[in-house]
């Protein structure tokens, strides 16, 4: 197990492009179960049903104003109020000719009118209502204005968002089928790592790698599993790996899938009969990326520096774990404006920089020194790619920002 010569082979085979990977990820995607969950508990769930709403929307005309119900016919004329109507309660009286009802927002307009005058737009006078300026509007939302029952109002995949939240509950799906969130495994490798809370000796750094993904993979909508440090030996990956695919869906390690002497985590994959559908992959940064699969779990192991650990997580895995979840990975794009030229040194690989995006349009790249270098992007809210064979982009041009 582990061997170093297989190792390597391993490591040589198919350089493929960004582009590549990403279609070989998102093709060997399936889904999670569905599951029923309490409405108030939804929040950035993905819809795994349509649904249809179990009634008209609005159930009947409603008044959109406090005010007074009556008909368009009569607004010249002083009006008799006949009944007050509050919101969820029935009229008892039909409107006539000549006559009004009190009525508040959301009551139900009563038989006989046509228009809700608002209160500021009336006086009183001995006794009856005068209008004193007509504004055009009837102030009606009509039955069934919004929805019928039975349209459907949201499809599955939907991402679940406050509005849409609103919308289920107005339509009384709680609970609601929404897929289950993944359980994602962090498994980070290296004898030069300790937990954030000790204080490094030696040749010894702080594991800053686990906790940026369990971040990321709660951010995407899932549930992180922080699996501990592994030591750099094939068993320890070997153990760890095994409680991980137990309790997950998906295991991302960081570190130890380069060429390096104690890089086994690509061999032990493979040893445990998980597919690996690529191990190298031509972008900076990142080059050594590795996928597999085994049944319906997924593995994913990630270059330790933790620019590149940062950037293949918004890159390549977030759009997996969303399509995991049911939905489709569809982040916000904005163009902005460079903000100063950027020169890369070498071409040949699709390149992924984390930037800024201000508040008037300008983009800014970081001055970093290379991909270990987090400190630089602190402040990154979005990242843009720089296309093989594009050397340098111009001061003032036009880049997409992806948001992250
Ligand atoms: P590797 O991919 O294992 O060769 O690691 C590449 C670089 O990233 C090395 O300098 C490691 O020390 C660093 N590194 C690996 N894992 C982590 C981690 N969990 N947190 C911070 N840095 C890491
Ligand atoms: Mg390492």
């Amino acid at each position: 197990m582990g061997d170093l010569a297989e190792n390597r082979t391993l490591q040589g085979k198919h350089m493929i492009s960004f582009d590549e990977a990403f279609r070989i990820v998102l093709e060997n995607t399936g889904q999670t179960a569905a599951e029923d969950i309490a409405l108030g508990d939804c929040l950035g769930r993905v819809l795994a049903a349509d649904v249809a709403s179990d009634m008209d929307m609005p159930p009947h005309d409603l008044s959109a104003m406090d005010g007074f119900a009556c008909r368009q016919a009569d607004l010249d004329a002083g009006l008799t109020e006949i009944e007050t109507i509050p919101a969820g309660y029935m009229p008892q009286k039909a409107v006539a000719g000549g006559r009004c009802s009190r009525i508040m927002t959301g009551a139900v307009v009563p038989k006989g009118a046509d228009i809700v005058v608002m209160f500021e737009h009336t006086e009183a006078r001995d006794g009856l209502v005068y209008v004193v300026k007509k504004s055009g509007r009837t102030n009606i939302r009509r039955k069934a204005e919004d929805a019928r029952a039975g349209d459907m109002v949201l499809a599955a995949g939907t991402v679940l968002r406050p509005v849409e939240i609103a919308v289920l509950a107005s339509v009384g799906c709680d609970p609601a089928t929404v897929y289950a969130m993944p359980r994602v495994g962090v498994v980070a490798t290296g004898d030069e790592l300790i937990e954030p809370r000790q204080k490094p000796t030696a040749a010894k750094i702080r594991n800053s790698n686990s906790y940026q993904l369990c971040a990321q993979i709660q951010r995407a909508g899932c549930i992180p599993k922080y699996f501990g440090i592994a030591k750099d030996t094939p068993e320890a990956i070997d153990v760890i790996l095994a409680a991980a695919i137990e309790q997950c869906d998906v295991v991302i390690f960081s570190g130890g899938v380069s060429v390096g002497d104690y890089d086994f985590v690509p061999q032990i994959l493979s040893d445990n009969g998980i597919d690996i559908k690529f191990a190298k992959v031509k972008i900076k940064p990142g080059r050594p990326t590795v996928f597999g699969t085994k049944g319906n779990k997924y593995f994913f192991g990630l270059p330790g520096n933790p620019v590149s650990t940062f950037v293949l997580f918004e890159v390549l895995v977030r759009p997996f774990l969303v399509k995991l979840m049911g939905a489709d990975y569809r982040p916000a794009r904005i163009r902005g404006r460079l903000a100063k030229d950027v020169i890369k040194r070498k071409a040949d690989r699709s390149e992924f920089r984390p930037v800024k995006l201000e508040a008037d349009g300008a983009v800014n790249f970081f001055a970093y020194h290379g991909s270990a270098h987090i400190h630089a992007y602190t402040h990154a809210n979005g990242i843009v790619q720089i296309p093989a064979g594009v050397g340098k982009l111009n001061a003032g041009s036009d880049v997409e920002v992806t948001l992250i």
